[in-house]
């Protein structure tokens, strides 16, 4: 197999305080691996910009104006970590044979890329960085991670235990993903669905290089809700079961305040009727709510509104350029 071209897709929401290292270290990185062989000379940085609105978009275009292998991808609007990466990896899928996606903070290390591509070469078309330690991430984003993985699988979702978005693609499970039209974007869990051969590398999270997480709670709880439900069906079902559960309840109590009637010891009881009332209330609620959020995802996508729209890129052009030196 020939060396192949790589592209690097890093989506960027204002990341003005790190931007430069992570360009100048990805590329030292990839001048290695061009001079080692073991990706072709037009190999690509491509930063995609989700709407950001600092200097971003002016550091990656000056950067694009003058080394020739970073390119930019400028997203009309945020439209988020998710959709902001399939832009990236679907500008790429044409003039790539494969795709690592990476943070633009470089958590992930760069240095296991080597052990990506040798994976690729021995015919893998997926690759999924694994942290084989998250010491450096705090306490509650450790906790919440762990269970919000747990959590899905028990769901039925066939996630790879801390793995994030640091990965290779071919260009074959590139081809497969974009048959995949969902607007409610889960790449964690859609990129199992490919199937394919794949394989796993550990490497050591870091901290964040500089500038703060772009993914607050309120973030954070709507992509784990998102990747919940747009995976499984199981919490409906278990609000089905919960339901079936208070009926049964009910049915006791109810056999229980005929009995107290007959035997006619008590006032009728109105610690129970509250009780029931509450808790027939809650459950119908969170019922609704689940039942609703099924709904608006199924709103959301009989719709098939764009996922995101590309206001410039210079990918292509330096790609067409390469080709005619
Ligand atoms: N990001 C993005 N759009 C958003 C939020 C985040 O493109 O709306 C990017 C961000 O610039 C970074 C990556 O997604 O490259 C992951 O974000 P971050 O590092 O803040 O998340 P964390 O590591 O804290 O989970
Ligand atoms: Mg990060």
């Amino acid at each position: 197999m020939s060396e192949p071209i790589l592209t690097v897709v890093v989506p960027c929401f204002n990341e003005e305080d790190v931007l430069q290292d992570t360009m100048l270290q990805l590329s030292i990185h990839l001048t290695k691996l061009i001079h080692e062989g073991l990706v072709h000379p037009k190999s690509k940085l491509l930063f995609v910009d989700d709407g950001s609105t600092d200097r971003t978009w002016d550091i990656i275009q000056e950067h694009s104006a003058s080394v020739p292998f970073v390119a930019g991808l400028k997203l009309a609007r945020n439209v988020g970590h998710q959709s902001a990466l399939l832009a990236g990896l679907l500008e790429a899928k044409a003039c790539s044979d494969c795709t690592i996606s990476i943070d633009a903070d470089l958590q992930d290390d760069i240095s296991v890329m080597r052990e990506f591509l040798l994976k690729y070469k021995e015919g893998c078309d997926v690759v999924y960085g694994v942290r084989s330690s998250r010491k450096r991430d705090t306490f509650f984003k450790r906790t919440t991670a762990i269970c919000f993985y747990r959590f899905l699988r028990q769901m039925g979702a066939d996630v790879v235990h801390n793995h994030a978005d640091y990965r290779l693609l071919s260009r074959r499970a590139l081809q497969a993903l974009s048959c995949y039209e969902e607007r409610n974007l889960f790449l964690r869990g859609i990129i199992p669905l490919l199937g394919f051969r794949s394989a796993i590398v550990p490497y050591e999270r870091k901290e964040r290089l500089a500038g703060e997480s772009k993914y607050p709670l309120r973030k954070m709880l709507s992509f784990a809700f998102d990747g919940i439900t747009s995976f499984s069906v199981t919490p409906i079902r278990l609000v089905t079961l919960l339901g079936f559960c208070i009926c049964l309840c009910s049915l006791l109590l109810g056999g229980y305040s005929v009995l107290q009637q007959f035997i006619g010891s008590t006032v009728p009881g109105w610690t129970s009727l509250m009780l029931s009332i509450w808790m027939l209330g809650g459950a119908q609620l969170m019922g609704i709510g689940l039942i609703g959020e099924y709904v608006g995802k199924m709103y959301k996508e009989a719709k098939r509104r764009p996922r995101f729209h590309i206001e410039a890129s210079s990918y292509a052009q330096k790609m067409e350029l390469q080709e005619w030196m």
